[in-house]
């Protein structure tokens, strides 16, 4: 009897050592998590373009900042966007938290900042409540060129206003974006998948087609019949291609009301010259959409792999998440596709201001005294830079010369003493020896005399 009480003791004891030998023994994997990556440095100026462009426009079109958590409850997203797309299905990173909360990163921006409008009463704010964000999303899919697991949108949203003349803008801001960033060819593909009511009677139409041909479908959307038939129509498949090439068409089949909107639509785009293209099969792959969809890809047939983004209304969204009847539009441009597309057509990247003053300091005193100089050309709205842990003079210059800088601004022993500078045209060699409380402005000069502009906006 003991031994066998004994012996699970003694087994626990040993499982519990092996455990804790394992966990130590786990190796650090040296990279991040299969379909995501870091942005490095080099990569940063793409990046900033990005972002100065989609903010100005952002602020140019009326657009408020909004952030909002990348982790949302679970049933935010299967509601919204819907239990039977790919997205809810196949992509969604969730998780249940400790204290057992069913919680989601976020696969696109829309459903949490519609959440967000609801919860903080913004159906009270002058209409349309129009607001930006930008931040990482997370789709778990199968990682390829421009397909990631973690990737970054810019989204634009409008909620309140019904009239097709938004629709139009926030084309028009989609492809301001893309094109302000470089890329100028682009194409826009615009489709109506009509409202709850004439998309029913379509859907109905749609299902009877596809069945007919269910055994040209791929195994997928044999599925897709059943829970979202919509997307057969957009499925990469050769096959499945063809029979949606010949299937009815979402805009064959809108009521009056979505008919009209439409129209109205394309008229506005004629007038705005945007040039579109009507796409039958463009029903993009969330149920929340009604009315306009629309998707804006590169003009060129090799960076024509993916879309650039898309977006459209979702008149019915703001209700469905408990909130006031709101009409609203929006759509999402994907920052990583962006800037692939930005490199493949040759668009510049964001260029830093570069410093067109180097500090050089040489011995005890000078080196703890440029320290205090430097932040205070910094304060002064002066772009400086420095190599303050190398000691020789000729090294610091040489860095200085490969940094391409206009001056030296030299601090010696005898300078420290003296509070004076010395101040190096890179150019002509020159030299001449000033008063540091005179340095601030006589640099300032110098800058501007070249024209050279000081990279603080704020002084402070
Ligand atoms: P969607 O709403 O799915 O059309 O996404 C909007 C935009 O986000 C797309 O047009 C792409 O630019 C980008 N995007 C979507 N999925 C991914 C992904 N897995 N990796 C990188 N970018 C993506």
């Amino acid at each position: 009897m003991a031994k066998t009480i004994k012996k699970p003791a003694v087994k626990k004891e040993a499982a519990k050592k092996t455990a804790v030998v394992k966990k130590e023994a786990e190796p650090i994997v040296a990279q991040p998590p299969r379909g995501m990556k870091d942005i490095l440095p080099t990569d940063q100026p793409y990046w900033d373009q990005v972002r100065r462009v989609t903010e100005k426009l952002s602020r140019e079109y009326g657009f408020s900042r909004i952030d909002t958590p990348l982790a949302e409850f679970s049933n935010l997203f299967n509601r919204s966007i819907g239990e039977g797309t790919d997205i809810i299905e196949k992509e969604l990173y969730s998780f249940v938290t400790k204290g057992g909360d069913k919680i989601a990163l976020r696969p696109e921006m829309t459903a949490g900042i519609a959440r967000a409008f609801i919860q903080h009463g913004m159906s009270v704010l002058s209409k349309p409540v129009k607001l930006f964000s930008t931040g990482p999303v997370y789709r778990y899919d199968r990682p390829q060129e421009g397909r990631y697991r973690e990737f970054y949108q810019v989204n634009y949203d409008a909620f309140g206003e019904q009239d097709p003349i938004l629709d139009a803008q926030m084309i028009q801001v989609a492809a301001r974006v893309v094109q302000n960033l470089g890329i100028k060819a682009i194409q826009i593909q615009v489709n109506s998948i009509g409202c709850p009511v004439c998309r029913k009677e379509y859907k109905d139409l749609l299902v009877s087609y596809l069945e007919s041909k269910a055994n040209k479908l791929c195994i997928d959307c044999k599925r897709r019949l059943d829970a979202n038939p919509l997307r057969v129509l957009d499925c990469k498949e050769d096959k499945c291609s063809q029979v949606a090439a010949s299937a009815p068409q979402s805009v064959d089949h809108l009521c009056e009301e979505c008919r009209v909107h439409f129209k109205s639509l394309l008229e506005y785009l004629d007038e705005l010259d945007l040039p579109y293209t009507i796409n039958p099969r463009l029903v993009r792959g969330l149920d929340y959409y009604t009315k306009t969809v629309f998707e804006i890809w590169s003009g060129s047939e090799e960076g024509r792999k993916s879309a650039l983004g898309g977006g459209g209304r979702y008149d019915n969204l703001v209700k469905l998440l408990g909130g006031e009847a709101t009409p609203a539009i929006g759509f999402g441009l994907g920052v990583e596709r962006l800037i692939i597309e930005m490199k493949r057509v040759q668009a510049k990247p964001y260029k830093a201001p570069k410093p067109k003053v180097f500090l050089a300091q040489l011995g005890e005193l000078a080196k703890k005294k440029s320290l205090r100089l430097f932040s205070e050309l910094e304060k002064n709205g002066i772009l400086v830079a420095e190599s303050f842990g190398r000691g020789s003079l000729n090294s610091q210059l040489r860095v200085a010369n490969r940094l391409g800088v206009e001056m030296t601004l030299i601090l010696g022993q005898k300078e420290a003493l003296d509070k004076t500078v010395i101040i190096k045209n890179m150019t002509t060699g020159e030299q001449e020896t000033v008063s540091m409380d005179k340095l601030v402005d006589l640099v300032k000069k110098k800058l501007k005399t070249d024209n050279v502009v000081t990279y603080h906006e704020n002084h402070n």
